[in-house]
């Protein structure tokens, strides 16, 4: 039914009329990495998850604390928002870490995943909707191999299905000598002489006796990283999601490959409308990983600070942005976060701050914006997005 239809004289216009008739459709006027996003629900959003081997650091937990702030501010805006968060079980780097501790990979990764889940509760990170792990979805694995083999994307090589890989490269932008680097650091092995070209990466390998194994046409063999992440996002949403998150450092060529793969499968372009790659949190100088043992973990901070303040450390800041992680900073973020619970407590003092503060989460997740308006507003701005970003 129209506004209008009530009127007895014929469609009328909007002036005079309550304006809380015609609800405004703010979800169109969201911006991220500085271009309009319009969604309709529902919104599917896909995060790139963990692989579970480790504790979690403050550097994961940027990137899941970030995905859950952007699905709440969709949904704030009354779009239907569905994530889902990938656990990557199988790969190599969790097979050695199984190993070491004398362990089977599918029980060490169980293990893992639940200390995960427990540092994104103790966040409050919501648990998204779907949580595939990567050892549940081989036929879909096995589905994507036969799709590109059939579209000429992909080539056999005993018992390997490779990836036809140029593509994404050339739409990366990435000069071939720092793609050729990043595709080493990742573990791609470019320098493999069974591919036809060094980027080509497997959907499909051959297991080791070490190797997690399932039967294919190909062989007994395991999938590739950048096809199960692939394989995933497609049963889950399909051939295309409206974001794709994960850690900066997974641009290429992890969701590159994801992304090309996904593509020439379907003939749908682009797989994701847009990509959030959070940037990555440094320490002591280097960025945080566990390869180099700088590491803040969650779990350290939860014991002596409480879960918004780590929130609000990793969410007053652009999203993109590498940033260095000091001692003094999560005292700073505790400190704050009194300031703004203070803010709540305080009559309104405008009555367009909580329109304004909308529009700052709307305008490329401008947290930073919002924060501010919040300070110094306070009232139900504040209270609003304290509750929002579950800093309350
Ligand atoms: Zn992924």
């Amino acid at each position: 039914m129209t506004v209008g239809t009530e009127c007895s004289s014929g469609i009328v216009g909007l002036a005079g009329r309550d304006e809380h008739l015609v609800p405004a459709v703010r979800s169109a006027e969201f911006h991220v990495a500085g271009v309009v996003l319009p969604v309709v629900s529902p919104a599917r959003v896909y995060v790139c998850g963990i692989t579970p081997y480790d504790v979690t650091h403050l550097g994961h937990a940027a990137t899941f604390v970030w995905a859950d702030a952007v699905v709440s501010v969709l949904r704030s805006v009354g779009v239907h928002t569905v994530s889902c968060r990938n656990v990557t079980d199988v790969d190599d780097v969790l097979t050695s870490a199984a190993v070491a501790h004398g362990r089977h990979y599918d029980d060490y990764a169980v293990y893992q995943e639940f200390l995960f889940e427990q540092d994104m509760a103790a966040l409050r990170v919501a648990r998204p909707a779907h949580t595939p792990r990567a050892r549940h979805f081989i036929p879909q694995v096995l589905q994507l191999a036969a799709a590109l083999l059939a579209t000429g994307n992909a080539y056999e090589r005993d018992g390997s299905v490779f990836f036809r890989g140029i593509g994404a490269v050339a739409t990366s932008g990435l000069s071939r000598d720092r793609a050729l680097g990043l595709a080493r650091e990742f573990g791609d092995n470019p320098d493999d002489p069974m591919r036809e070209d060094p980027f080509d990466v497997p959907v499909w390998r051959p297991s080791t006796a070490r190797d997690p194994a399932w039967p294919s046409p190909w062989g007994w063999g395991r999938p590739g990283w950048h096809a199960e992440c692939a394989a995933m996002a497609m049963a889950e949403f399909g051939a295309s999601v409206d974001l794709l998150i994960g850690g900066q450092d997974l641009t290429f060529p992890h969701h590159a490959y994801q992304s090309a793969m996904v593509q020439a499968a379907t003939s749908v372009a682009p797989f994701a409308r847009r990509a959030m790659h959070v940037g990555a949190v440094h320490y002591q100088g280097r960025k945080m990983a566990k390869s180099t043992g700088n590491l803040v973990l969650v779990g350290d901070l939860l014991r002596s600070y409480p879960p918004a303040a780590i929130r609000l450390l990793l969410l007053d800041r652009p999203w993109q942005t590498e940033w260095e992680y000091h001692e003094g900073d999560i005292d700073a973020a505790a400190a704050d976060l009194e300031t703004l619970h203070a803010a709540a407590g305080r009559p309104n003092r405008s009555a367009h701050a909580v329109g304004a503060v909308t529009a700052a989460l709307l305008d490329d997740l401008d947290i930073p914006a919002a924060l501010a308006i919040a300070r110094d507003d306070g009232g139900e701005a504040a209270r609003g997005l304290l509750n929002l970003l579950a800093l309350s």
